[in-house]
């Protein structure tokens, strides 16, 4: 008898942006600039941070398994009613049990590919098929292609927009259109983690879209704008039923007491959100300028992130190089970009730190 089932021997285990301290140790090199992960180059919310430690005493007692205060905020923040609300354990947790709660045997799980990659690790360790349609122009999400994948097995689509790891984005005429072939029995799941830096007009108003569109499911995160990746918080609006489900099937306390508090308060911090939107719009397009003076293909991006393509530079070399000048960023070989790197907006200094880095790695 096999120890595991063969989806569960397949897996390939995700892999995370490098951790500062493991840079320090293994490169020898200290006031690391680490743009692997999107984090938010400001730091967590003040106002989060606070709350965060206001309830540090009371860690040693239970979460409240039903994250009402931080529910209610979510609520008036979004103007949601409760029962549409579900949060996790960063929305990565969500991402795996909408797939967990819904996809049953012989469905299928659609997502693009070269997209994030978390979808299909999440079909993939519930024995679920993950069918992918090509992206358009290299690292544009294909609409019409993924319809022309929908079957009566798609249970489950996850689109990323904007996308991870490609920063690009598709239009709300090109979501209508495809929400319109797509059958009502099928999930529809709008990953929005980077949508508080979107500028781009024509982009989606997933709050609108939900109430025409009960399939619709919307998933954001603590993780990037508000600073609060560590803590491991996300939420999904969903319609009631589906909301229902899925909190018969979560872990009793999957998010945290620490987490539902700095969320509750980082969700009030409009100055925090309005500073991180601040730096990325002003020091995305410094980046973008920076890197196609080395002589890269950078991706246009509405996100705190961009895709950087160095052309004949095999992503994991040119990774290397850069940790030994203690500036990490992200290889994306795997999601079929060889010579891609995807490159957070860090702070000013830390950008220009890395754009020096660049040079130097690129001139030997
Ligand atoms: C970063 C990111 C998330 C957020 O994940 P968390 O588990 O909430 O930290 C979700 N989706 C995409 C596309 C992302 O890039």
């Amino acid at each position: 008898m096999p120890l595991v089932p063969s989806h569960v021997a397949s897996l390939q285990p995700y892999v995370p942006g490098k951790p500062i301290e493991e840079v320090e140790r293994e490169y020898g090199v200290s006031d690391v600039a680490k743009l692997a992960s999107n984090e938010n180059a400001l730091g967590p919310s003040p106002l989060g941070m606070a709350a965060a430690r206001a309830v540090c005493d009371r860690v040693h007692l239970y979460p409240d398994g039903s994250a009402f205060y931080l529910k209610k905020a979510l609520s008036e923040r979004f103007d949601v009613p409760i029962e549409e609300i579900l949060v996790g354990n960063g929305s990565n947790e969500l991402i795996e049990l909408l797939v967990r709660t819904f996809a049953l045997e012989g469905e299928e799980v659609l997502t693009s590919a070269q997209s994030f990659i978390a979808y299909k690790l999440a079909a993939h360790a519930h024995g679920r098929r993950l069918v992918e349609a090509p992206m358009k122009e290299r690292f544009h999400y294909d609409l019409e292609a993924l319809a022309a994948h929908l079957s009566p097995r798609t249970k489950v689509v996850f689109l990323a927009n904007p996308d991870n790891p490609t920063g690009t984005w598709f239009l709300e005429k090109e979501l209508v259109h495809f929400l319109g072939r797509v059958s009502r029995d099928t999930l529809v799941v709008l990953d929005e983690a980077y949508v508080e830096f979107v500028e781009a007009p024509g982009f989606q108003d997933s709050m609108a879209l939900r109430k025409q569109h009960p399939n619709l499911v919307v998933l954001r995160t603590f993780s990037k704008i508000y600073g609060l990746a560590g803590l491991r918080l996300g939420y999904a609006f969903a319609r009631p039923e589906l909301v229902a489900f899925l909190d018969r099937v979560r872990a009793p306390f999957n998010v945290n007491m620490v987490a539902q508090a700095a969320g509750a308060a980082a969700l009030g911090d409009g100055a925090h959100v309005a500073l991180s939107r601040e730096l990325v719009r002003l020091e995305r397009p410094f980046l973008e300028k920076g890197l196609r003076e080395l002589g890269a293909t950078v991706v246009p991006s509405q996100a705190n992130f961009v895709l950087a393509d160095f052309p004949g530079r095999p992503g994991m070399a040119l990774f290397e190089a850069l940790l030994h000048e203690a500036v990490v960023v992200r290889p994306v070989a795997g999601y079929g970009f060889p010579t891609g790197q995807r490159i957070t907006v860090g702070t000013h200094a830390e950008n220009v730190k890395a754009l020096a880095a660049l040079r130097r790695v690129l001139a030997r």
